[in-house]
């Protein structure tokens, strides 16, 4: 079964992150080479790249001890540490359901660091699809988070909490919404939420900081295609509020080209965006490649410093990873 948010588990095509766009007629070529706004693969942004947004779900193979078929475990561990090493992918931000997978990729030890992956763990809230619906009022989800953050993760302790989605923004209310941001707060563990500007608003005032201090990443920054006027007035209010790009609708205007709004948003805040994979179903991994190629092009476009923020220091401030030594 799909998952609620999206029609379809096909991405959706046309934009620069999400798979081939459609041919450009010639003439419009011209016009996009001569003003310089075609990502070419000698402008493809290089360096390192932080993913932000990684679900290592049990469909992929997040479960890996009770595999034995391929059918069942169409991603194995190696599988996935050898799509984020050939992308340059150096951390990744790994929530999972159920936090299994997580788990997975936490343990990896010695096989992450030969990929030369860096794994922030967070706590998903979901054990399976039926949590996504009602986990802001269900306290077993708020003991399952203290069990989760008290038994920590090979890789060290969780660093966050999420994703979580919100599809009708009155549920940020929620009880246990409310307490996991005061938690959230507490122990400052960041958020990967999934909701509309408005839940952004209500989670952020649900903290004793009334989110001043709150590190909140903006799962697609308004999947819904909240306006870029309503993503600056969120980001001019909420200091650490940070937006992960996946899915954004609007944001390429074409394959590696930033849409002229979105470009300018992405300058005026070059520390608080970062970019992400989403693998929420499989078909996410088997686009894995494609996907980074795509978030390259269109980085290569902007100046080198802003795209390196966004494809890796900004990810690596919010937890504290250092460099990643060349590969
Ligand atoms: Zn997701």
């Amino acid at each position: 079964m799909a998952r609620p948010r999206r029609a379809s588990p096909v991405p959706p095509p046309g934009g620069g992150t999400r798979g081939p766009a459609a041919p450009v007629p010639r003439s419009r070529w011209l016009g996009l080479l001569l003003a310089g706004v075609v990502g070419s693969a000698a402008a493809q942004y290089r360096g390192p790249l932080f993913d932000a947004h990684l679900h290592y779900n049990v469909e992929a193979c997040g479960h890996a001890a009770a595999a034995t078929t391929t059918t069942e475990c169409p991603h194995p561990l190696p599988d996935v540490l050898d799509r984020l090493q050939r992308n340059g992918v150096r951390a990744i931000v790994a929530n999972s359901r159920p936090n299994d997978g997580t788990r997975a990729l936490a343990q990896a030890g010695e096989q992450a660091r030969a990929a030369g992956v860096a794994v922030v763990p967070f706590v998903r809230l979901y054990r399976d699809r039926a949590d996504y619906n009602n986990w802001f009022r269900d306290p077993s989800i708020l003991d399952m988070v203290n069990t989760e953050l008290a038994r920590g993760t090979p890789a060290g302790p969780y660093r966050g909490l999420g994703e979580f989605h919100l599809y009708d923004s009155g549920n940020a209310d929620g009880p246990v919404a409310r307490q996991l941001m005061a938690l959230a707060d507490r122990k400052d563990l960041a958020i990967l939420a999934h909701v509309d500007d408005v839940a952004v608003e209500k989670l952020m005032g649900h903290t004793p900081s009334k989110g001043q201090s709150t590190r909140l990443i903006w799962a697609h920054t308004g999947i819904g295609g909240s306006s870029v006027a309503r993503v600056d007035a969120l980001f001019a209010r909420f200091p650490r509020l940070h937006g992960e790009l996946s899915y954004r609708p609007g944001l390429t205007c074409g394959e590696g080209t930033l849409c002229p709004e979105w470009r300018a948003l992405l300058l005026k805040y070059p520390d608080r965006f970062l970019i992400g994979s989403d693998t929420w179903v499989n078909q996410r991994w088997l686009q894995y490649d494609g996907l980074m190629q795509g978030y390259r092009a269109w980085l290569g476009t902007l100046p080198p410093e802003v795209a390196k923020k966004i494809a890796w220091d900004n990810g690596a401030a919010l937890f504290g990873l250092t460099e990643p030594s060349p590969r």
